[in-house]
């Protein structure tokens, strides 16, 4: 048998959509030389990517390759529980020395994941020990990605990662990269946060995102104002990747907790480090009946090879002066960059931090592929023909080239990709997007509150259909329901608007920010569950996912005057976000008198309103349907647009079909575009 059938007789790899790796051809490596990978058929591929962002200073470097045999001849591995060893303790010298002055202890661990891990269960113990038991809740960033264990998938924010295990998880506040909204949310739950995790600089998983200048700085402080402990993930960042030994440097940050894995031991072995303050430490000194001990510990933390292979790359940054290389190579990178990528015409951004490098595709600027192009990997499947060995995140191509590339090796790496970018662009290989009716003018984030007399009246059912119809018309529509009670635990409405919208690009988390389990009103939801809803944050989710489309249907939960917070109803967010809002009631009995009471009250507030829409929430014909259209008309001098009939499934097709059955779908959406 060759490697290849021996591979797909047994192994099942990771992050892989399995049936089709099963029906390709696998490349199996078979050594490496420097930044060169090289195969079982003896073809050389520049290693794009550092085998998936580890790789330091190339492959077989002489220096840790003598200094790992030197190792293996002393004792290839012993534990840190209850021993020390020469090797982790020159380690852990070396890495304080290198790191964000004042992180004076080092974990040992083996894996990124391990190391956010023990981040945050330090962190969590820190509050406890002190006494501050209410501080049990983790502010992360949007988009964030700590790892595969349960505890670092709960802080990431990647819905593709996190769907399937959200009972899983714990309730972490997220919170979009943006200063203002951070110092927000850490003001508003001051008392319960226990700590910050993010990415400094760059979000690397999330698709090389760039964060703002000063977000990291500004995070460090407001965090110090509330006594919320800052864990930097540099996981990915870490060992000069973006231009600094470490990200945080850049911002004079020095994080309470610091994790770094894959490259500290230049890529070799499986060695990861949470570092942190003596001030954490110290915590967690006292006699062991005082019960302060941190109860983690993993059977190769600290490996001792793996410490001498960490050690053998540090000691590199010096006599190689790596960072003092490096300024020249990102230059060089960024100019190539720029002149041979950035104009192709399915490239919508070039991202860059230093060595890290995302290229965003696109099919037009404001049309992402469809998710079955898959363009990402096809100009990474391609860029092998041209000697490089890729791996995108989406659509998004990545390259993280090993600190020792070369000059020449930058300018093969990026006339590689770029050829293989054109190639698997080009379109011969992506089907043109289906046609679609011209969208009538409209000025971007135009939108509508979908607001309703009771809970339960059909909402969800005519947002589905305004979002699809909208999309049928070639907008980019946006669904927002900014908070979903009864989840169970997804939020099935959300789920059911980013549907219909056609939107699988946007995460779960953007569609509806807070999905809380309880069945009722939102503020009383948050109540018990202990989540602080805060007027602000949910205005500033709604903006950030407003300005991602050109058509925004935001759903209430609930009535018009449910509470969102104590002070915030319905209602209120609909003016906030300066919405018209479109009511919805239960063509049933009793819907005369809950329709012209929200009508009256839309009025007292000044509140524009788009038009009244009753739906039939039930197969069974009543004998009071037939009138209330007529009597809501005589009690508010307010025509309803239309009744919708009763559509069982929420197939957001059928539900379209239906509203455009009842009324004319092309002048409301214009007369919502003219406001
Ligand atoms: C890769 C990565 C991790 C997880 O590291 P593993 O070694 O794969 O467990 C955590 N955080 C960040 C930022 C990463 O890029």
């Amino acid at each position: 048998m060759t490697y290849e059938d021996l591979d797909r007789a047994h192994l099942w790899h990771p992050f892989t959509p399995m049936r089709q790796w099963l029906g390709e051809p696998p490349l199996v490596i078979e050594r490496a030389e420097g930044n060169e990978l090289i195969d079982t058929e003896g073809r050389r591929y520049l290693d794009g990517v550092s085998s998936l962002w580890v790789n330091v200073h190339g492959h077989r470097h002489p220096h840790i390759d003598a200094a790992i045999k030197a190792q293996l001849d002393k004792v290839a591995h012993s534990t840190l529980l209850g021993l020390a060893s020469a090797a982790s303790a020159r380690l852990a010298e070396k890495l304080v020395a290198v790191a964000p002055a004042g992180l004076s202890r080092v974990f040992f661990s083996d894996s990124g994941s391990t190391a956010v891990e023990v981040a945050l269960k330090i962190a969590f113990q820190f509050h406890q020990l002190r006494g501050d038991v209410r501080r049990t809740k983790f502010l992360a960033l949007e988009n964030a990605y700590h790892g595969d264990t349960l505890g670092a998938v709960s802080v990431g924010g990647i819905d593709n990662f996190q769907r399937v295990f959200h009972p899983l998880l714990f309730h972490t506040i997220r919170v979009p990269p943006v200063l203002d909204a951070l110092r927000y949310l850490l003001a508003a739950h001051s008392k319960d946060l226990c700590a910050l995790i993010l990415e400094p600089l760059v979000q690397g998983a999330a698709g090389m995102r760039l964060l703002p200048p000063g977000l990291a700085a500004g995070a460090q402080a407001a965090c110090r104002e509330h006594g919320v402990l800052l864990i930097a993930d540099e996981v990915a960042t870490g060992f000069g990747r973006t231009g600094t030994m470490f990200a945080c440097q850049q911002e004079g940050v020095t994080p309470d907790l610091l994790a770094v894995a894959k490259g500290l031991s230049g890529g070799y072995l499986p060695v990861a480090a949470t570092l942190c303050t003596e001030q954490v430490f110290a915590q967690f000194l006292g006699a062991p009946e005082e019960r302060l001990t941190f109860f983690h510990g993993h059977s190769f933390g600290g490996n001792t090879l793996g410490c001498a292979a960490a050690l053998a790359s540090l000691e590199l940054f010096e006599s190689e002066r790596t960072l003092e290389k490096l300024p020249e190579k990102i230059a060089a990178l960024r100019a190539r960059l720029f002149e041979k990528i950035a104009p192709l015409p399915h490239v919508f951004e070039v991202r860059q931090k230093g060595m890290m490098v995302g290229i965003e595709l696109r099919r037009d600027r404001t049309h992402p592929y469809a998710p079955s192009d898959a363009v990402g990997a096809r100009a990474c499947r391609l860029a092998r023909l041209h000697g490089l060995i890729l791996r995108p995140l989406g659509d998004v191509v990545v390259l993280m080239p090993p600190l020792s590339i070369s000059l020449p090796q930058i300018e093969k790496l990026v006339d590689g990709t770029a050829a293989a970018i054109g190639e698997a662009t080009s379109t011969s290989h992506v089907e043109s997007p289906p046609r679609v009716p011209s969208p009538p003018p409209i000025r971007p984030s135009r939108g509508v509150f979908v607001a309703g007399t009771d809970t339960a009246v059909g909402k969800t059912a005519v947002a589905c259909a305004l979002l699809r119809c909208a999309r049928r018309r070639g907008f980019v529509p946006v669904g927002f329901k900014p908070v979903e009670t009864g989840c169970s635990p997804l939020p099935q409405d959300a789920l059911a608007l980013r549907a219909a919208a056609g939107r699988d690009d946007l995460a779960l988390s953007d569609v509806c920010p807070y999905p809380l389990v309880p069945s009722l009103a939102p503020a009383a939801a948050a109540l018990v569950t202990g989540s602080a809803l805060v007027r602000g944050d949910l205005l500033a989710c709604a903006a950030r996912v407003r300005a991602r489309g050109d058509f925004f249907v935001v759903e209430g939960a609930g009535g018009l005057l449910s509470p969102y917070t104590p002070d915030t109803t319905a209602a209120d967010l609909a003016a906030a976000l300066d919405l018209p809002v479109l009511l919805v009631a239960r063509n049933g009995l009793g819907t005369i008198n809950h329709t012209a009471l929200a009508v009256a009250e839309l009025r007292r507030r000044g509140l524009a309103l788009a038009g009244v829409v009753l739906v039939d929430t039930t197969a069974e014909a009543s004998p009071d349907r037939a009138h209330n259209a007529h009597f809501i008309e005589a009690a508010t001098g307010v025509r309803p647009l239309c009744t919708l009939g009763h559509v069982p499934a929420r197939d957001p097709d059928a539900l379209a079909d239906e509203f455009e059955r009842r009324i004319d779908v092309g002048a409301l959406l214009a007369s919502l575009a003219a406001r």
